[in-house]
């Protein structure tokens, strides 16, 4: 016998059950864009390596040990995108989009990561990414975070999240911030644990990070980024917080969020729940106007998100339970000799008339006992039976699925107009 061939690990199918709450939530994400005048890029899910090394940057734990990449035919290093805000950027700077404009850009699919999958962790995910270019102030880094507070409204999921921030500065304030932060961090080198003694040299802001008690003892006399920020970061932070405290939108600050790419300043925000366990980052952005420049585009303000849409799901069922949806409003059934065509053509009027009544038919034949049965799983809320009779006759036998009433025999010319008046559809 042939071995049996399995999706890779970390790699998921989204199955049948699932995929109508995904065109649920991506239908929202469409009408949430369009509410705020925002438009879509599509990308390519391959890029070439070296686009991710410059830009999130080579002591990044994506770029040091999570990235798919490979060799091409061509000899050509090419990599599975792991996020898509280099890629963004590379189209815009391909196609001119952010010369002499502002752009305010969104974007859905599939990433890459090679990490250890888990709940809410996956080698392929899902992201929902926002990117705006062009705006330097705080008002659009409000924008952004007051249309993922109306995603949660929408989706029902405002309870359950809460939003963190932070401001990172500028990287000169970083820069000073760093300096200091990484003396005093080696007065106290021996206790710190493996990664963040190995962070240090490479990329300390990460240690702030960091889950281990002994290290998290020592930062707690650490110096703080705020007392580096100058004038103009800290202006653009208070009109953020400002219009959020106008807004009615509660947040809390955060002086140890930093981002896990090295692209940031200023703005970094979070929406994060309880309800995930460790994997509790549903939503993830801020400002990064360095990024941009340093893919060789001129200097260009930037800031964005990006949500984790399996985590979105996830959250989404703990919150509101598994749902069933129906996947019809009317059943066809056709029991009998010659009955299986006429049950077709039934159906293809139906839906001429009613454009929007979902219609599913027994295929493959069946006793009445089993198609019924079929019916009723289906969650419509009308069996029309077509016997051998009814064919002969022209009629349809009309039953009421979800409620007690007694069988009706119409015109099959008369059913898209019975469908018409029933306000159950
Ligand atoms: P985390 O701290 O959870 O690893 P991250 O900082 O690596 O997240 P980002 O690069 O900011 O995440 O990605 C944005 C969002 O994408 C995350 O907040 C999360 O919701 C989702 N995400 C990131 N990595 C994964 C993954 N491996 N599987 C599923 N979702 C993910
Ligand atoms: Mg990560």
């Amino acid at each position: 016998m042939s071995q049996k061939i399995t999706a890779i690990r970390g790699f998921n199918d989204i199955l049948p059950a699932e995929t109508g709450r995904w065109a649920e939530v991506e239908a929202v994400l469409r009408d949430l864009m369009r509410a705020y005048g925002y438009h879509e890029i599509r990308l390519p899910i391959v890029e070439s390596t070296p686009l991710f090394a410059r830009a999130i940057g080579e002591v990044t734990d994506i770029v040091e040990k999570e990235m798919y990449s490979f060799n091409d035919r061509g000899g050509e290093s090419l990599t599975l995108r792991p996020e898509g805000t280099a890629c963004c950027v590379r189209a815009c700077l391909e196609h001119g989009l952010t010369y002499n404009q502002t752009q305010r850009l969104w974007y859905t699919g599939p990433m890459f990561r090679y990490e250890r999958p888990q709940k809410g962790r996956y080698r392929q995910f899902h992201q929902f990414g926002v990117e705006t270019f062009g705006m330097t102030g705080p008002d659009i880094d409000a924008e952004l975070i007051l249309m993922t507070a109306r995603l949660w409204r929408v989706l029902g999921l405002s309870e359950a999240v809460t939003l963190e921030l932070n401001t990172l500065g500028e990287a000169h304030e970083r820069a000073a911030f760093r300096a200091a932060l990484v003396a005093y961090l080696e007065g106290h080198r021996t206790q710190l644990d493996d990664d963040s003694q190995r962070r240090l040299t490479t990329n300390p802001l990460r240690i702030l990070d960091s889950k281990d008690a002994g290290t998290r003892a020592i930062l707690a006399d650490a110096p703080r980024l705020p007392d580096f920020l100058e004038a103009d970061s800290r202006a653009h932070f208070d009109a953020l917080c400002a219009v959020l405290d106008g807004a009615g939108i509660a947040y809390r600050l955060n002086p140890d969020l930093v981002r896990g790419l090295d692209y940031y300043n200023k703005t970094v925000f979070e929406w994060v729940t309880t309800a995930l366990g460790a994997q509790g980052t549903v939503c993830a952005g801020g400002r990064y106007d360095g990024l941009v420049e340093q893919l060789g585009g001129q200097a260009t303000p930037a800031v964005g998100f990006a949500i984790g849409l399996e985590r979105l799901l996830l959250l989404q069922a703990a919150v509101q339970g598994e749902q069933t949806d129906s996947e019809a409003d009317v059943f066809v059934a056709a029991v009998g000799e010659g009955t299986a065509g006429p049950a077709l053509l039934l159906a293809e009027q139906l839906r001429d008339a009613l454009p929007d009544l979902r219609v599913l038919v027994n295929c493959g034949g069946g006793s009445f006992k089993s198609q019924f049965k079929k019916a009723d799983k289906s969650g419509a809320h009308f069996a029309l039976v077509l016997g051998e009779d009814e064919v002969k006759n022209g009629t349809v036998s009309v039953k009421w699925l979800r409620e007690p009433r007694e069988q009706q025999v119409l015109a099959q010319t008369a059913m898209a107009e019975f469908l018409k008046t029933q306000h159950a559809l």
